[in-house]
């Protein structure tokens, strides 16, 4: 594999295995690893903390900073609120998932992650990555719509239902797929150009074989 840097924009909805594909491919190829659903996460976090709800975070985030930073650990970018970081028993509690895509539809919060989330390509390049692969919903569509590669996951509902079940989680994950594809902004749609790979009939291995074969024909 040459020296390049790689952009990979990894998108699909909920239970389709993007963390662990993202995962398996930033160790194989040394690329950091930024989970942008844990961006919503730790936002939707953050605003339930200061008792606002979704409908009143464009009002708040109007006269109100949130000062987002970066801390890199193990390979992952993890965000920070205010200097502080989320464990993510917190940011995967029933009270997020449940909340989560009514925060992720408003375009205040989207406005606020937008300039957060391109900046990660530079912080890949100044922590000495080479390259970067992002997951989340609008990420090949919106965020890194240049990106190298876009891969598109999908899944079988029953597949990934049982796979939140096994993980010990409760998260309505169909419920969480029909806002977050049916919301005005950013939604979750396959970007142009992407390539689809189902994740319910391979297996993880396999998945990230596929995808490094493909990234091993960019020039
Ligand atoms: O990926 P994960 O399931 O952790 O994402 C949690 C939620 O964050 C999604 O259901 C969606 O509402 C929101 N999200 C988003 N755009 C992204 C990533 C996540 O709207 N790029």
């Amino acid at each position: 594999m040459s020296s390049r840097f790689y952009v990979v924009a990894l998108d699909g909805g909920a239970g389709t295995g993007k963390s662990t594909t993202a995962h398996s491919l930033s160790r194989a190829l040394n690329l950091m690893h930024v989970d942008t659903g844990s961006h919503y996460r730790a936002i939707t976090r953050a605003l339930l903390d200061l008792n606002i709800s979704p409908g009143d975070a464009g009002g708040y985030l109007n006269k109100n900073k949130l000062p987002l930073s970066t801390q890199v650990i193990d390979g992952r970018s993890c965000l920070l609120i205010d200097g502080a970081g989320f464990e993510q028993s917190v940011l995967r509690s029933p009270e997020i998932n449940e909340s989560v895509s009514d925060f992720s539809s408003q375009a205040s919060v989207r406005e606020l992650l937008f300039d957060y989330q391109r900046t990660q390509v530079q912080v890949a390049r100044e922590n000495n990555f080479d390259g970067l692969v992002m997951e989340g919903r609008d990420i090949g569509t919106v965020i890194l719509p240049d990106a190298d590669l876009k891969i598109f996951l999908e899944a079988d509902s029953g597949i990934r239902a049982n796979r939140r079940i096994q993980d010990g989680e409760s998260d309505q994950i169909t419920n969480r797929d029909e806002k977050d594809t049916s919301r005005k902004i950013a939604p979750l749609i396959p970007a142009n150009g992407c390539i689809h790979v189902d994740t319910g009939v391979l297996g993880i291995e396999e998945v990230t074989k596929s995808i490094l074969d493909v990234i091993e024909t960019l020039t």
